[in-house]
C-alpha cells in the first residue's frame, strides 16, 4: 500500500481492488447480468485514468466527462445513454475527477509514463485553480470560446467556491473535492431529468476521486459514493446509499 496516499486519502482502495469489488458487488448482491450492463463514465479526458478497469468487463462505455470530469455531454448524452441500454439491462455510471500524487507525496502532480519529469494532475483543474488564485481567464474567453470551452465552464463552475477553495489547507485537494461535489450533483440531477428515457429499472451510479500515481505504483480511487436508483422511484424518493448496507460491509 502507498503510504503517501493513504496518509491523504485513508479510505483509498487501488483500482484493481475496485473494479473487483464493485463488480462482483454489481454481480453477486445484485444479481446484475453484466452482459447487458450499459456503462457509462463521467471521467477526465486526460489518457491517465485507466486507473480502473471496469472496461475490462464492461464493454462500450458511454463517455459523458469531458475536462476535470465534468459530465460536458449534458443532457443530450444521459438521454443517448438511457436509450441504449440492452433489453432487461442495468445502467453503471462511475464519475468523479482524478488527482496526482508524487513519490515525494506532493498532491496534484506525477510522473507519466514514459516519462522522467512531472507534469500536473488534472491538469485542466490545476490551471482552473491558478486562474482563480491570479483572477485571470483563458484568452480565448474574449475571442472564440469555442476553441477552449470545456476549460472556461469548469473555470466558471469553480468560481463560486473561490474563497473556500483558497482558504483551504491544501487549496489543491479542495478544489478537487470541490469538483468532485459538483459533478456527483450533475450526474445526479441529469439522472433524473432523463428518468422517462430508461427503459431499465435500475441505475447504479459509483464516485470517486481517482488518486494517480507514478507508472510502477497501482493507482488508487476514494470512492465517496455508490447508490442504486431504482428508475420509477427516482425523483419521487431520495435513493438509499448502499455503501451503508450490511452487504457491503461483508464484502
Ligand atoms: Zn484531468
Amino acid at each position: 500500500m502507498d503510504k503517501n496516499v493513504l496518509l491523504e486519502y485513508p479510505n483509498a482502495e487501488t483500482g484493481d481492488h475496485v473494479t473487483e469489488k464493485y463488480l462482483s458487488f454489481l454481480s453477486n448482491e445484485y444479481k446484475s447480468d453484466l452482459n447487458k450492463m450499459l456503462f457509462a463514465t463521467s471521467l477526465c479526458s486526460d489518457d491517465v485514468n485507466v486507473s480502473t478497469d471496469f472496461r475490462r468487463v464492461l464493454k462500450r462505455p458511454f463517455t459523458m466527462g469531458g475536462l476535470g470530469g465534468v459530465p460536458f455531454s449534458g443532457f443530450t448524452g444521459m438521454v443517448a445513454f438511457a436509450h441504449h441500454i440492452p433489453d432487461d439491462g442495468d445502467a453503471f455510471i462511475f464519475y468523479g475527477p482524478h488527482i496526482g500524487i508524487t513519490e515525494a507525496g506532493e498532491l496534484g502532480r506525477m510522473r507519466r509514463q514514459g516519462q522522467s519529469h512531472e507534469t500536473n494532475s488534472c491538469g485542466a483543474l490545476m490551471l482552473a485553480l491558478a486562474r482563480l488564485r491570479d483572477q485571470t481567464e483563458s484568452p480565448f474567453a474574449t475571442e472564440d470560446p469555442m476553441f477552449d470551452y470545456q476549460q472556461m465552464r469548469l473555470e466558471e463552475m469553480l468560481k463560486p467556491y473561490r474563497e473556500e477553495i483558497l482558504d483551504a489547507d491544501n487549496p489543491i485537494k479542495k478544489t478537487t473535492d470541490v469538483m468532485y461535489d459538483l459533478i456527483h450533483k450533475k450526474i445526479h440531477k441529469l439522472a433524473g431529468m432523463a428518468k422517462s428515457e430508461f427503459s431499465c429499472e435500475r441505475l447504479f451510479v459509483l464516485g470517486g476521486v481517482i488518486i494517480n500515481t507514478a507508472p510502477e505504483i497501482p493507482d488508487y480511487v476514494d470512492v465517496r459514493n455508490f447508490e442504486v436508483f431504482t428508475i420509477a422511484n427516482m425523483q419521487e424518493e431520495k435513493p438509499v446509499s448502499i455503501l451503508k448496507t450490511e452487504a457491503f460491509k461483508n464484502l
